[in-house]
């Protein structure tokens, strides 16, 4: 088992929250589709993690309703939006994790990070070792700021200067996907928040 990811496990525990290491992705899916009560509606923050494995798929064919605003039309987006805060189960990645267990997010509209803070009672936050750094926040901040922002602003083809150069510039950016940054603590009063880590390289 990867030891780092062991590691966070036991800390993101000692934050609070509830972690568990799988070695591939099959094997995280098994758990979560065995984990999430039988025909709650789940909701799906953007997360190409997510995407990557299927889960929404494999979602309904265990019998959820699945609610996804990447796969509304635009004009629809923001009902489903509204929506995905009042249902049962919610499920996004993350934009990176410390090995001390801290969960890092940066969010334009703040839907992921309000879904996580307050609303649904369980939430899964899938993250594969990729997104794992050695240090702090500073550290969690660069990654997703160096790695994460680039590759999501080129698939929403937006025209940011770390989609054109693969670098940060705050004062050039007209169009900046970054409004908040959020990191978790402790996991959040009144709710059940599961932590899946697994050995693959899964979204950015
Ligand atoms: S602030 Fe703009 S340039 Fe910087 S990472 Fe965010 S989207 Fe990219």
């Amino acid at each position: 088992m990867n030891e780092k990811l062991t590691k966070a496990a036991a800390a993101l525990k000692a934050r609070g929250f509830d972690a568990a290491v799988f070695s591939t992705a099959q094997e995280a899916c098994d758990f979560i589709l065995g984990d999430i009560p039988e025909g709650k509606t789940v909701a799906i923050g953007g997360s190409m993690t997510v995407k990557q494995m299927g889960l929404e798929k494999s979602l309904r064919e265990n019998g959820h309703e699945v609610l996804w605003h990447w796969e509304v039309e635009p004009a629809k987006r923001g009902a489903l939006l509204h929506q995905a805060m009042n249902a049962p189960v919610y499920m996004c990645s993350a934009n990176a994790l410390t090995e001390d267990g801290l969960i890092v997010q940066i969010d334009g509209n703040g839907n992921r990070v309000a879904a996580m803070c307050y609303g649904p009672q369980l939430v899964y936050v899938v993250i594969g070792r990729n997104k794992l750094v050695e240090g702090g926040l500073q550290q969690a901040v660069r990654r997703i700021k160096s790695v994460a922002c680039p590759q999501n602003a080129r698939r929403q083809g937006l025209d940011t200067p770390c989609a054109r150069t693969g670098s940060c510039d705050v004062s050039a950016c007209g169009h900046s996907m970054c409004h908040m940054t959020v990191s978790f603590d402790l996991a959040p009063n009144g709710k059940r928040t599961q932590v899946v880590l697994i050995d693959e390289e899964l979204g950015y």
